[in-house]
């Protein structure tokens, strides 16, 4: 499994590295989120030894236990030392990516670094409310789901209501806006990817353009197995990659 991953692992960031060159960007401005929903915590454990922090999960029950067990084998970890001592692990980054439920919200604030799924003003409020409640120090870092490919039954707001949600988003102090998110169609073809990827970006720079949010609002989550090279070329900062990560 090491093995395995240490390959993937390369050949993506190798990958991504290339799209950047074509592109003339600089490759440090990519973010590789390991989207670990489908394999054993015990797999987080040896990206986290590899230095890939950042872990995304999908369903905030799952996020939850495994942030308790990763949490525990730090802390055991840092207890041993000499011949016994496993390899230490860095502390990772949790991204909540996938539909997160107001419910959910209260528990998972503590733990999480981005929240990718915003996807209405409701969320937003609850997750302020709850921000307040919790006293968190620092704002919570979300971005705005959209759903820039108009499916029918997808998660993400309409292109059309983004710009009002982020004037409203903005008035809650205890959010930060980090940027926009999208998932493509599941589909190989990637010029399907790629005009949902383009589509984002306008977006984004449209609600730059117009002075909405502030310099925080600069990442563009998006890209995954299927078309991360594509989203890469069109200006992702964070890619999230399961599958091409672990077959
Ligand atoms: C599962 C998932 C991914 C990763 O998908 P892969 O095709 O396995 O790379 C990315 N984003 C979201 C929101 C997901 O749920």
């Amino acid at each position: 499994m090491r093995k395995k991953i240490t390959e993937n692992l390369k050949r993506i960031k190798d990958n991504i590295a290339e799209a950047c060159v074509r592109k003339m960007r600089d490759p440090s401005e990519v973010r590789l989120i390991a989207v670990t929903k489908t394999v054993e915590v015990d797999t987080i454990r040896l990206l986290l030894e590899m230095g890939q922090i950042d872990i995304g999960e999908s369903r905030v029950q799952q996020l939850m236990q495994r942030t308790a067990m990763i949490q525990e084998s730090l802390s055991r970890r840092q207890e041993l030392t000499g011949a016994e001592a496993p390899e230490p692990i860095h502390r990772p980054k949790w991204h909540m990516i996938g539909h997160l439920q107001r419910n959910k919200v209260k528990q998972l604030l503590p733990v999480v670094e981005y929240i990718h799924s915003v996807d209405s003003l409701r969320l937003a409020e609850e997750i302020n409310t709850c921000a307040a409640k919790l006293g968190l120090v620092e704002k919570v870092k979300i971005f705005l789901e959209v759903n820039a490919s108009q499916e029918k039954q997808k998660y993400g707001l309409a292109v059309g209501a983004i710009t009002a949600l982020a004037e409203q988003v903005k008035t809650l102090p205890n959010l930060e806006m980090a940027g926009l998110m999208t998932m493509a169609p599941l589909t190989e073809d990637q010029e399907i990817c790629r005009f949902c990827f383009v589509r984002l970006r306008e977006i984004f720079e449209e609600i730059r353009g117009e002075k909405i949010v502030g310099p925080q609002f600069k990442h563009l989550s998006m890209g995954m197995t299927q078309d991360y090279v594509t989203a890469v070329e069109e200006g992702a900062t964070m890619v999230r990659i399961g599958t091409a990560l672990f077959e």
